[in-house]
């Protein structure tokens, strides 16, 4: 059986995985906040554990693999959203309901388009508010938790290990974070298990009154709930390491002193753009569901190929998404569509793709490898492969089927009219053709030596018809 090894962020080392219980490895990664469409980054955890995923239950058997990815549907942000919305008169509560709802399928959508599994089970936080009330009074009962003004919070001088995965010690967070001060607070880094609600806004019974929960304690229960006291892997994004993880840490080790919670806990890398920070005031923000569609200039983007960016990168090195990574990666994968095309389904995975992946998911590597093998024409272990990575479906998408189209003619064509506009000052039929080829795909390069047009991974030539 393959070896799998994985770098555990607790541990600071690459681990061999020994299942708890191989009949069922189980997994564990915190999902979005549902409030908004999922931006790029987002979609980064989503395929690096989607990767994970695929590789346990090619090694396990799909049938001996548990993994959970919840939907936060409680929060704060998700309040402030539908409150904006509706204003502070307007049903606030329907309003949420509505936002959840559409932007969980949203969700759902954009990450089935990305080649991502659904995992086994999707917790919703609101599905689970008995299990974290039941947790919240076992953590007061051990004296981690107490109550005040409302609030119930959680005692980080309780838990000797907190700080332990981030490698933090409390003193050195008290001065690095910008903690919540309150008058209530013990210490300055106790968090909030249970809040008080206002009328208006979500709210359920408890001991403490009527209320909603912490985001942290959310993820304690569902994976209690679903996976037990101990289970395998624990991922996310490297941002939840802290406070996010550390604190869902001193909850359940608190509330369950017997287990260990999660043994493996996994990290992926932030993702930028064009070499920066991806920010709204940076104009270089865009959800997953734009790159798909398409959005300003740019021409849409597959999901695979998105998909086949985020492997060139390893997922513990931050990552930087380009226009031109894209465009290189839809010309690869289209040439490799073409080739495997002409396989069957009844071919393995080269053993060198599985084996990168065991390797802490080498994705880099294991696209050396499909190089090697498109270069060889071994179609057969092409196909497995790509299918094995997510990247290949039941057919050749049309995209990719899209035959190689001449596009000298409209290369000339552009040329003139760029000529003419120059000298005229009028840009109407320049700008005209130029967005057509936009819309339809292709990439265009001017300059004063002349035109260049290149068909990009959303290329359809038949848009182009009536252009010329
Ligand atoms: P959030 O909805 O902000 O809690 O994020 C959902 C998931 O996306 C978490 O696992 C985050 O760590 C991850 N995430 C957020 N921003 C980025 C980014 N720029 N690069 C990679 N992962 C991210
Ligand atoms: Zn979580």
């Amino acid at each position: 059986m393959t070896t799998i090894k994985l770098y555990n962020t607790r541990t600071r080392a690459k681990e061999v995985l020994e299942p708890l219980d191989p009949g069922n490895v189980r997994m564990y990664v915190c999902g979005p906040t549902v409030y908004d469409r999922a931006h790029l980054g987002n979609a980064r955890p989503v395929i690096v554990f989607d990767l994970l995923y695929r590789l346990l239950r090619h090694v396990h058997g799909p049938d001996h693999v548990t993994y959970v990815r919840n939907f936060t549907d409680v929060d704060d942000k998700i309040n402030a959203r539908a409150i904006e919305n509706v204003g502070k008169g307007g049903d606030v509560n329907a309003e949420i309901a509505r936002i959840t709802a559409e932007t969980t399928q949203w969700f759902l959508d954009d990450m089935a388009a990305l080649g991502a599994l659904e995992p086994d089970a999707m917790p919703r936080a609101t599905q689970y508010i008995p299990q974290m009330i039941a947790m919240i009074e076992e953590l007061i009962a051990g004296g981690h938790a107490y109550e005040a003004e409302g609030h119930v919070l959680f005692a980080v001088e309780s838990f000797k290990d907190y700080g332990k995965l981030s490698g933090r010690s409390v003193d050195d967070m008290i001065a690095g974070a910008r903690v919540e001060v309150a008058p209530y607070k013990r210490n300055p880094m106790d968090f909030v298990l249970w809040k008080p609600s206002s009328d208006d806004l979500p709210g359920w019974d408890s001991p403490w009154g009527r209320g909603r929960p912490g985001w942290h304690i959310e993820c304690s229960a569902m994976s209690h709930e679903l996976l037990g006291e101990s289970f395998d892997i624990h991922g996310g994004g490297n941002d939840l390491m802290f406070p996010h993880h550390e604190n869902e840490i001193a909850q359940s080790c608190c509330a369950h002193p017997e287990g260990d919670f999660a043994r493996i806990w996994m990290h992926n890398e932030m993702l930028q753009v064009e070499g920066k920070k991806m920010s709204k005031s940076l104009g270089n923000f865009f959800t997953v569901h734009d790159l798909l569609e398409g959005h300003d200039d740019a021409p849409p983007v597959p999901g695979e190929v998105i998909r086949f960016v985020f492997l060139s990168t390893h997922y513990r090195k931050p990552m930087d998404w380009t226009a031109q990574k894209a465009r290189e990666g839809g010309a690869t994968l289209r040439k490799w569509y073409a080739q495997a095309a002409q396989g069957r389904d009844d071919a393995a995975p080269c053993k060198a793709v599985v084996d990168a992946l065991a390797d802490d998911l080498n994705t880099p590597k294991a696209i050396t490898s499909l190089h090697r093998l498109s270069h060889a024409d071994d179609i057969p272990a092409l196909r497995a492969s790509l299918r094995f990575l997510g990247l290949m479906g039941d057919s050749v998408p049309r995209w990719a089927a899209a035959p190689e189209v001449d596009l000298s003619e409209h290369e000339k064509r552009l040329f003139e009219a760029r000529q003419i506009a120059m000298e005229s000052k009028d840009f109407t039929e320049l700008d005209r053709l130029k967005a057509a080829l936009v819309a339809a795909g292709v990439e265009v390069r001017m300059s004063k030596a002349g035109v260049e047009l290149i068909p990009g991974p959303g290329f359809d030539p038949a848009r182009l018809e009536g252009l010329s």
